[in-house]
């Protein structure tokens, strides 16, 4: 069976797992973790960093910092993974959600001025597979209505907007590294703070709501109670992975480029043909190579070629299922939302062939195969 997801190693994770272990400190906020909120800092231009335990956290501190209360409305694509709502859910806003492009499942920025009413707080995007949202047009839009905007770049590590990195434009950006991502560390995230009147405060809520980073640096003599938070920082254990990872960063998207050229190049005579759509980039964005996804024309076609891979054994997924039409939106928040069309066309049509670092060049030309075998 060719998986889906294979975690990929790049040798140096458990030598710096010890390195934190004989240190003397794997709790959270050591060598480590600053190694690596260094690294996105110096190679990325984000103002200030935080590692958390996941994107789901930074997204939740993202909440707490624009102060987010029941009442709020915060404006979230459908097509996304749940914690894309759920954090501000959480601090009880109403979530108005926003179509998908029609060329790409990220928000389709034309329709947002019209979801904004007095009582929008907040817009946040979602760089789908990597690929830049048109950012000039989203923050155009929150200046004029006064919004912060929030880019959970979850997938987007290493990708860029015109020459501006993911996670930089927006007042904050969030990014995982889970294992089904490009750079991993088991469960991991990163916040970043793009404005830096929110710096002072993201460190104490992040550190339990106390001034203990703050303390640490000299700048207060003794630490405290000071604020909400929550345990967002990850251990160093966490941190020493990810940095091993981050070292070579530059080896894991050359690789993955590869691949994706590979598919690309292979399966666009299928698109000539009109069987199937591959990605397509606004010239603005760059490909990080986070996944390789098809649509097909409906979902009983898409259906059929899950299974028809699955007997050649490859194992290809689909992937969201529209927030807006899920049980927890409709029966425990009595949401009721008009049709997402482009949502709900990619709920049904959209699938992610088996994408890792040691997938082989003839593996990627075994699947393109039977994809063609499927459509003959
Ligand atoms: C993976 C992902 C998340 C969640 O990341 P975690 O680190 O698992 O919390 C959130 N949003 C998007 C778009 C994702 O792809």
């Amino acid at each position: 069976m060719i998986p889906f997801n294979k975690p990929f190693l790049v040798g140096n994770e458990t030598s710096y797992i010890e390195n934190a272990v004989q240190s003397g400190k794997i709790s959270g906020n050591g060598d480590f973790t600053k190694k690596c909120q260094d690294f996105f800092e110096d190679k990325f231009g984000f103002k200030k960093t935080l590692l958390t335990t996941s994107c789901t956290d930074a997204l939740e501190m993202t909440a707490i910092l624009m102060d987010i209360k029941p009442g709020d409305e915060v404006i979230v694509p459908s097509y996304t993974f749940v914690s894309t709502a759920l954090a501000y859910v959480r601090q009880g806003a109403k979530i108005v959600f926003a179509d998908s492009r029609t060329d790409h499942p990220g928000i389709d920025e034309t329709k947002i001025e019209n979801l904004i009413t007095s009582k929008t707080r907040a817009i946040i995007v979602v760089h789908y597979a990597g690929v830049a949202c048109d950012m000039d047009i989203i923050i155009e839009v929150a200046n004029k209505y006064g919004l912060f905007v929030v880019e959970d770049a979850a997938q987007a590590i290493d990708s860029f907007y015109k020459g501006k990195a993911l996670g930089s434009i927006g007042h904050f950006g969030t990014f995982s590294f889970h294992e089904t991502k490009n750079i991993i560390a088991g469960e991991g995230g990163l916040l970043t703070i793009n404005d830096e009147r929110f710096i002072d405060r993201a460190e104490v809520i992040w550190e339990k709501g106390t001034n203990r980073s703050a303390f640490f640096k000299g700048e207060v003599d003794k630490y405290g109670w000071v604020d909400t938070g929550s345990s967002f920082l990850p251990s160093e254990l966490i941190a020493a992975f990810l940095y091993a990872q981050l070292e070579h960063l530059k080896q894991i998207q050359l690789k993955r480029i590869l691949l994706w050229e590979t598919y690309f190049k292979q399966l666009v005579l299928l698109q000539e043909k009109g069987k199937i759509i591959l990605p397509s980039f606004p010239d603005y964005a760059t490909n990080n190579a986070h996944m390789f996804y098809i649509l097909t024309k409906d979902s009983s076609e898409r259906d059929a070629l899950l299974t028809h891979l699955k007997e050649n054994k490859i194992h290809a997924v689909f992937h969201y299922l529209s927030l807006h039409t899920s049980p927890y939106y409709k029966e425990t928040l009595k949401g009721n939302h008009s049709d997402l069309p482009q949502a709900d066309k990619y709920t049904d049509c959209l699938i992610r062939l088996p994408f890792y670092y040691n997938l082989e060049i003839k593996q990627v030309e075994h699947i393109v195969q039977c994809i063609i075998q499927f459509f003959k």
